[in-house]
């Protein structure tokens, strides 16, 4: 799994746990700021059952799920192509891509330029030796360097991975938006997948809205934002009238009709946030809510665990099934972000 670099320890406790449900196990090697974690069935024999097994979409930490041989090192200088091709002849498949990646470290990031470099004499020498083919459909290889000399040899399946190389989604900061938290909802929207139900002429309230980088993406899309915050939003924001900007307290404001969309971005404490998502949707007064979860250092993976317990009793006492899916963005730092929507609603 590649990760934020310092959240190796989240990934690891997230995979272990995985594997343990499956009656998988193992140990996972997580060492601390590399960015990326290795789960170590003890029964390698086990590996393809939890690679199979895994998904993806379910892992908040990782943002890329591999499946990898053990570690080549010692590549040498004047011809690496040949130990790294036999690696890959060993797996037995062809490739319908193939990426060449190193951590997101900034350590790792020096080596971008000779992944580059090597990216195109590799490619051949698959091609000639029949391994990368012209199918978009195989899955993908990846080379994941640790250093010039060293790097493991892995694939990924396409529904069952990130769709970004090192899981790092390519968004551009937009002109005119008014802050770079901008950034997260836009993430979070493509993430999970939430442009299907964005329509013009929806409803939407944005919780801790200043100065309105959230507001900005939903009224891109032609929703009327009802933005709640002390703080300023941005004028030419305003000057669109599709915001209406009310000064009061996020935690008891509720809209007098049901909006379609919540979003929420007020740095508060995680099971407070939680406990308020799930009552505007169980209380019906948002279809869908999209928010932040602002973990604490020492304890964000028992955290996280607190707050989806906290959702699934609020909608239990309701009567009611939530689909809840968190992921920590590329464009979240100490935080993760959550899409809630009940479960029967389409
Ligand atoms: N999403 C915003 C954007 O894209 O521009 C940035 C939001 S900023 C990270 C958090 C905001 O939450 C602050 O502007 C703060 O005033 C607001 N906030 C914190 N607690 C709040 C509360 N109880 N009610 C309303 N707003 C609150």
């Amino acid at each position: 799994m590649y990760c934020r670099a310092g959240f190796e320890k989240e990934c690891a406790a997230e995979i272990c746990d995985q594997a343990t449900q499956l009656g998988i196990s193992g140990y996972a090697r997580a060492k601390p700021d590399s960015g990326y974690v290795l789960y170590v069935p003890h029964d390698p024999a086990q590996t393809g059952d939890l690679f199979g097994q895994l998904r993806y979409r379910q892992l908040v930490f990782a943002r890329q799920l591999l499946a990898v041989a053990p570690l080549l090192t010692a590549l040498p200088v004047g011809d690496r192509i040949t130990p790294l091709l036999e690696q890959v002849r060993a797996m037995g498949q062809q490739f319908g891509t193939l990426w060449l990646e190193t951590a997101d470290t900034n350590e790792a990031k020096e080596l971008s330029a000779f992944c580059r470099k090597f990216e195109k004499p590799f490619a051949i020498a698959l091609q000639k030796a029949g391994l990368l083919v012209d199918d978009p459909e195989l899955p993908r290889l990846h080379l994941f360097f640790l250093g010039s000399a060293a790097a493991h040899v892995g694939l990924s399946t396409l529904r069952k991975s990130s769709p970004w190389p090192m899981g790092i989604p390519r968004l551009r900061m937009p002109r005119g938006a008014p802050s770079r938290s901008t950034m997260k909802l836009a993430e979070a929207i493509l993430h999970f997948g939430l442009e299907r139900w964005l329509d013009t002429g929806q409803t939407a309230v944005d919780l801790g809205a200043s100065p309105g980088g959230w507001s900005w993406q939903l009224v891109q899309r032609g929703i009327h934002v009802t933005a709640i915050d002390n703080g300023p939003m941005d004028k030419a924001l305003l000057a669109t009238e599709m915001v209406e900007h009310l000064r009061t307290d996020g935690f008891h404001y509720r809209p007098k009709r049901p909006v379609q969309w919540l979003v929420c971005d007020m740095i508060e404490k995680p099971s407070r946030i939680a406990t308020l998502m799930a009552d505007w949707i169980c209380e019906g007064h948002a279809q869908q809510a999209v928010f932040n979860l602002k973990l604490p250092m020492k304890t964000r993976f028992e955290e996280l665990a607190r707050c989806r317990e906290i959702i699934r009793q609020r909608f239990q006492a309701a009567g009611l099934e939530e689909q809840l899916t968190l992921r920590q963005l590329y464009h979240d730092r100490e935080e993760v972000t959550a899409h809630l929507r009940r479960r029967d609603t389409e």
